[in-house]
């Protein structure tokens, strides 16, 4: 049987999600449906070489329904390039290149837009250019403040590449304005000191926004759409106020711009925009009063992951369409799903940041800790087998779901075994985390999968090699994952200690003063866990309160002082490294756990020296380089929760090796260091493809 087609309808409402599937007109084309993928830079834009690689990641989201794609963004001059040599639209060769990208969406019955984005003060590269002489605290080359021929020469750069886009076959064009990059830092009195006629007054700042919005017109025919990513919360210090965003809006409409795509919050905000731990759907209050200033289409984005969450912004009546970026790297067919009523088989994105985002902010290739395909389209393909392969798969940890998953999909016949009641491993833990609740959709996205692909699941089955071996199975999965360590203290066994797993799942009473051992990932989760109560995710006015979102509109930037809620305990997080912790955390998440941690008071000490835990509490010492003990200190403390890190848990392998099986090691069981699911998940989905 075919897969339904992405095409069907629209002629009738579509029964779960009408509003969603509702064509929408932006400009002189219509989108089949209200999904734009929106915009995400991952890597594959820039060389030559990986075109048709790009063109595969975009058509098979085409495939998968989107009504419209926005590629990463490109520079329209060399003086805005993300990177040195970065993607750009810029001459004749550019455009040709990317009609190997256009036609490959438009043959998977798709529509494309190419972002113009130039980077400003935001490149990480020495000759790049900005309004100001502010530099980027978060880049680490100091920017040249623009003369009057730069900003001219780039005003006509992006008509021509306007002109270059359309030539090259995409549908539309998007104007990068928001998340801090040069038009952003135009509009900005954070960005903007200039006192020529680019700066100062909201009229000069707005005037290389309108001048780019007029060129591109002037270049394009009236029906080629052009939208505007209109940064609407700045979120920084010296952001625009609320009037200023509306008149931009309001110009925008009036000057040809076809449909605002609202952008939240600058990269270098202090707010989390799009990290799990902003409640779903977060922003959509800004985009809704934008209602009120502008007749054009207006999309909503940051934190929409769920069909039901998009139908309900769209069922309010003031949006006319969403933007999911990363939903659509975690699911390609997410549209498909929805559209045909298959909600529950799609592998909802859980906003984690580890292969996407954590990626592109150190020049690595985009993926998805879900989804190992997204980027590697053209190489890690997973075709039907040729032959069914009895297989088994013990641990249903994230490594075993994937492995067990892929298999059956594949068309091998699996069997998954897992000593627990239910699947998941540690990441049925970490999905108890505050924040990390998103976590639980990974779970119900393998249980459908499971089920749809007649993987049998034997749970509470701790197996032994024997009965694997008796079984006859042709291949086997070993994915039995990791165990909490227990360091080597005296004092280990108190009554008063607890493994993190204990902690979490609740097998014991926790008091009020606590000691969390190791600071890596799970200590910093674990601190937060203890430090609030036990309702899930803050409502979304507490979120606010506590990340300091202002109400007031007339603040510049709509940021206040932050009124975090008390801690419920008092914690302590130690580590036996000198310095700052949390260094190991991911680059674009690391600083939202370090920033939680702070605000609920909890004291965080480095380099320390286990002595012993007694009845009186955990006993530390510091010393010298020469081991020489300079301080001790007590820490009178109810508990000691201990994330000292995993342990491999290997206890088949040896003899199912010997034993000649087939044997595969995936996930912890292979290497518990420096292990989290993006790699126990990718191993998993290797080892199933290489399956024949
Ligand atoms: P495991 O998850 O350990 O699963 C192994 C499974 O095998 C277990 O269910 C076990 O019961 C089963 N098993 C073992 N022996 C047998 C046997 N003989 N028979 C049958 N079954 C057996 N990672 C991230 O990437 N991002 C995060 O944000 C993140 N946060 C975390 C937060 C917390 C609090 C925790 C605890 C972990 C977090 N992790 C995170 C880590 C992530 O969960 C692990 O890296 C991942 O679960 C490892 O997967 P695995 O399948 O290799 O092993
Ligand atoms: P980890 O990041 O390696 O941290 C382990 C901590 O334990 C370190 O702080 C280490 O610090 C300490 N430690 C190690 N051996 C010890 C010993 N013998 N005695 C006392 N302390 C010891 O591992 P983790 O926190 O267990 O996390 C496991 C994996 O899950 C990580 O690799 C991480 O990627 C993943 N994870 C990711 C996230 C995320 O948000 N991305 C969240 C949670 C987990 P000292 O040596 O300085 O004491
Ligand atoms: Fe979403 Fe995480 Fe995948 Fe990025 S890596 S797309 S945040 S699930």
């Amino acid at each position: 049987m075919s897969a339904p087609s992405a095409n069907t309808g629209p002629s009738q409402p579509n029964p779960y999600y009408p509003r969603l599937f509702e064509p929408l007109a932006i400009g002189g084309t219509t989108l089949r449906n209200r999904i734009v993928m929106g915009s995400m830079h991952t890597g594959l834009e820039d060389r030559v070489w990986d075109t048709d690689k790009l063109a595969a990641y975009y058509a098979e989201r085409a495939r998968g329904g989107a009504g419209l794609i926005v590629t990463g963004g490109f520079a329209v001059s060399r003086t805005g390039q993300l990177l040195p040599f970065a993607g750009k639209m810029t001459n004749a060769l550019d455009a040709k290149r990317h009609q190997r990208v256009t036609r490959a969406v438009h043959e998977a019955g798709g529509k494309i837009a190419m972002q113009l984005l130039q980077a400003g003060r935001y490149g990480y590269t020495p000759l790049k250019v900005a309004p100001g002489s502010e530099n980027s605290p978060i880049h680490p080359f100091k920017n040249l403040p623009m003369p009057e021929p730069v900003i001219r020469h780039v005003i006509r750069s992006y008509g021509q590449a306007a002109k270059l886009a359309r030539q090259a076959g995409y549908d539309a064009v998007e104007i990068m304005g928001g998340e801090g990059y040069l038009v952003n830092q135009f509009l900005c009195p954070h960005t903007n000191d200039r006192t020529d006629e680019w700066g100062g007054s909201t009229e000069n700042r707005q005037r290389f926004l309108v001048e780019v919005i007029t060129e591109i017109r002037r270049r394009v025919p009236r029906d080629f759409p052009v939208i505007l990513r209109q940064s609407i919360a700045d979120f920084v210090k010296g952001g625009q106020t609320w009037d200023e965003i509306a008149l931009m809006a309001r110009k925008a409409e009036a000057l040809g711009v076809d449909a605002i795509n609202t952008d939240i919050g600058w990269h270098e905000a202090g707010v989390p925009t799009i990290v799990t731990s902003v409640p779903r759907a977060a922003f959509v209050k800004f985009t809704e009063r934008l209602r009120d200033e502008v007749s054009i289409p207006l999309i909503a984005s940051n934190r929409i992951n769920t069909p039901e969450v998009a139908e309900e912004i769209l069922d309010r009546g003031r949006v006319d369409a969403v933007s999911m970026a990363r939903p659509l790297l975690s699911d390609p067919e997410f549209p498909v799903k929805a559209m045909t009523g298959r909600a529950d088989e799609i592998n909802t994105c859980i906003g984690c940041n580890q292969a996407c985002l954590d990626h592109a902010f150190v020049g690595k290739k985009v993926s998805c800790l879900l989804n190992p395909r997204a980027g590697r389209e053209t190489t890690l393909t997973l075709g039907a087998t040729r032959r069914a392969r009895k297989v088994a798969v013990i641990g249903a940890g994230p490594a075993g779901l994937s492995a067990a998953v892929t298999a059956a999909q594949r068309g091998h016949r699996v069997e998954l075994f897992e000593a627990g009641p239910t699947i998941g491993g540690q990441f049925s833990i970490a999905a108890r985390i505050p924040g990390k609740e998103e976590f639980a959709e990974t779970l119900r996205y393998y249980t459908r999968q499971l089920e749809l692909n007649n993987v049998r699941v034997h749970l509470e089955e701790r197996v032994d090699a024997e009965h694997i071996i008796a079984a006859g199975f042709d291949e086997v999965v070993v994915a039995t994952g990791v165990t909490p360590r227990m360091p080597d203290i005296p004092g280990i066994d108190h009554p008063m200690v607890m493994s993190y797993a204990d902690a979490v799942l609740g097998h014991r009473e926790i008091g009020k003063r606590v000691a969390v051992i190791g600071a890596g990932g799970i200590g910093f989760d674990i601190t937060e866990f203890l430090t609030v109560d036990d309702s899930p995710t803050l409502n979304l006015k507490e979120w606010e309160q506590e990340w300091g979102v202002s109400e007031d509109l007339d603040i510049p930037g709509f940021l206040t002082t932050p009124r975090p809620l008390p801690p419920i305990r008092e914690v302590y997080l130690v580590q036996r490294k000198r310095g700052k912790q949390g260094k190991s955390l991911g680059k674009t998440t690391g600083w939202v756990h370090r920033a939680s941690v702070k605000m609920k008071g909890v004291e965080q000490i480095s380099g320390a020296t286990y002595d012993k835990i007694d009845d009186a509490g955990l006993h530390l010492s510091f010393r010298d380089d020469d081991g020489a003990v300079r301080e001790t200190r007590l820490l009178e403390v109810d508990n000691v929760v201990i994330c000292a890190g995993q342990e491999s848990v290997r206890d088949l392998v040896d003899p199912l090796t010997v034993a000649g099986v087939r044997t595969h090691v995936i996930g912890g069981a292979d290497i518990a260091a420096e292990l989290d699911a993006k790699r126990a998940i990718r191993q998993g989905t290797e080892v199933a493809a290489g399956i024949e």
